[in-house]
Formats: C-alpha cells, sequence, structure tokens
C-alpha cells in the first residue's frame, strides 16, 4: 500500500490517500488541543499511544460484534481505514454525569446517570459543535431519517461493548464521543478514534476515593501528565485482549 498525498489535516491526525480509493492512511500525531483548539500543547508519545490504543480497541469491539472502518496498524504512530464520507456529527454517549453535561444541568460530576444518554453535536469548530436534537439533523439534512435510526443503534452498541471492555480493566466508562461514515458502497460504520482523547476514564483501582482521571480531563483541567495516564489504558487492554486470545499486528 502507498501513501499518495494529503488530504486532510485535523487537530490530532493527518490523512492521506492511497493507492486504493476505499483505503485512508491515518498518521496520529503528538498534538493535544482542548476547547475546540483554543489550548494546545505537543505532548512527546501521545500520537504513538493513541495510533496503539485505538487499534486494540477497535479489535476488542470486534470480537463482540462491532465492526469499524480499522482495517490494519502499520506503524507506531499510522493505520489504514476505510475511507469514508463522514456524517459531520460528534456522537457521544454519557453514562456518568461529567464535563458540559454536568455544568449545563448542574449535576455533581460523578453522579450516575438511570440511562445512558445518546447526544449529538454538529461537528464544526467554527461553532463550537453545537448541540442538536434527531430533528434538527434530519431538517439540516445532516443524515437522513433511516441513517440517524441506524447511526443510533450502532452509538448504542458501541456503548454496550465498550462498557463490558473497560469494566474488564477496572475502568470507570463515564462519556465519550465517537463519529460515523458511509463506505463508497452505502454501509454505516464507526470510524475516526476511541482513545482517551475522546473518552472519560475514571479508574476503579485504586480506591483511594478521588476520581484518578485516566483521560484527556488531565490535559484540559491541568492536572497531570496524560502520558502515564495513556500508557496505563493501553497496558490494560493489550492484557485483556491477551487473556481473550484477541489477535493484535
Ligand atoms: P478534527 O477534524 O476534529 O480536528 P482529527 O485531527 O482527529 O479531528 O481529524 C481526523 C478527521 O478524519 C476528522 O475530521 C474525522 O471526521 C475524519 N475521519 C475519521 N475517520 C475517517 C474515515 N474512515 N474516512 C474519512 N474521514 C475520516
Ligand atoms: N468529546 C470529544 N470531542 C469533542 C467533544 C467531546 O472527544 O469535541 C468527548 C469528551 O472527551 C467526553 C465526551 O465527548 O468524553 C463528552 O464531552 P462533553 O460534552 O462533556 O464536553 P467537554 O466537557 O469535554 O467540553
Amino acid at each position: 500500500m502507498e501513501k499518495i498525498e494529503q488530504l486532510y489535516e485535523g487537530k490530532a491526525k493527518k490523512l492521506y490517500s492511497t493507492d486504493d480509493p476505499d483505503i485512508l492512511w491515518v498518521e496520529y500525531m503528538n498534538q493535544a488541543t482542548a476547547g475546540n483548539g483554543e489550548k494546545k500543547a505537543q505532548i512527546e508519545g501521545k500520537g504513538s499511544l493513541n495510533n496503539h490504543i485505538t487499534s486494540v480497541i477497535f479489535a476488542l469491539l470486534k470480537a463482540r460484534g462491532v465492526n469499524s472502518h480499522f482495517v490494519k496498524r502499520i506503524s507506531d504512530t499510522e493505520q489504514l481505514v476505510r475511507h469514508m464520507t463522514m456524517f459531520p456529527l460528534e456522537i457521544i454517549m454519557r453514562n456518568t454525569a461529567a464535563g458540559s453535561f454536568a455544568t449545563r444541568y448542574d449535576v455533581e460530576e460523578g453522579t450516575a446517570l438511570k440511562k445512558p444518554i445518546l447526544e449529538f453535536c454538529v461537528k464544526s469548530d467554527d461553532l463550537g459543535d453545537p448541540f442538536i436534537n434527531d430533528d434538527g439533523i434530519v431538517a439540516l439534512g445532516l443524515a437522513t431519517e433511516d441513517e440517524l435510526a441506524e447511526i443510533s443503534r450502532q452509538a448504542r452498541a458501541v456503548n454496550d461493548a465498550l462498557l463490558d471492555i473497560f469494566k474488564a480493566i477496572d475502568v470507570q466508562l463515564v462519556d465519550f464521543k465517537i463519529e460515523e461514515g458511509k463506505t463508497s458502497d452505502g454501509a454505516i460504520l464507526l470510524a475516526d478514534e476511541i482513545t482517551p482523547d475522546t473518552c472519560r476514564l475514571w479508574d476503579t483501582k485504586e480506591g483511594s476515593g478521588k476520581i484518578e482521571h485516566l483521560d484527556k480531563d488531565l490535559f484540559r483541567r491541568d492536572l497531570g501528565n496524560i502520558i502515564p495516564a495513556y500508557e496505563e489504558i493501553l497496558t490494560r487492554l493489550k492484557n485483556l485482549a491477551a487473556k481473550e486470545g484477541v489477535e493484535l499486528d
């Protein structure tokens, strides 16, 4: 497989075309951003960790019957994925109140939710990723009614599988963001990344009583270095994959 030309540079990844129009070459960068890019830093090792973490998670999801765009990890910082037309949506699932949800409704961070909440935001840095409901998505043509039903079904299936995965490694899956796209033959699939940049992950192993963040809130809230936390997540996920006999590259 050959890398041909850069198609896009985002806040965390670069996308390249390949000699196969259905395959993209993705490079994970060390850049960390928060607040839609207002806070920025280069963190040595982050690109490699996220590339490895999302690759293991996609493999663990596949073993649970959840398919994704992931094809293969090809180096420490690069992977091949299926080339999709993305829905311009941030698809957020919440199991525990935290972040903007806790602020919006003045709920204490850490409050268990009686059911998982599926939320959508329009993916737009300029607009600050505004919240949108199902009718808004269909009315603006961001997805059809049928596409939205399938996206929602998949988001809940991803949540069920991720809850199972993180529980097995003593981590509370508080909330996360995914993206979905459509392949050239019209299949809707989970895409982008699932990493501690896009999930809130709280350690339940230490039992110190206070929340131990193993995610990007360490960076967003200036709570400490993300690298040891991301390394811990990767080690635990790899151990789980080995235990389950899930093959990694
Ligand atoms: P952002 O665009 O938010 O700054 P990234 O730096 O992570 O984020 O860039 C990755 C981009 O790649 C995102 O815009 C995402 O929607 C897009 N993307 C993710 N997976 C695929 C895929 N399989 N096909 C096409 N685009 C994808
Ligand atoms: N999230 C993300 N990208 C975004 C916004 C949110 O990956 O642009 C993730 C975030 O890491 C968290 C979840 O989505 O796991 C919910 O985030 P929230 O809406 O609470 O936003 P925040 O408090 O991060 O602004």
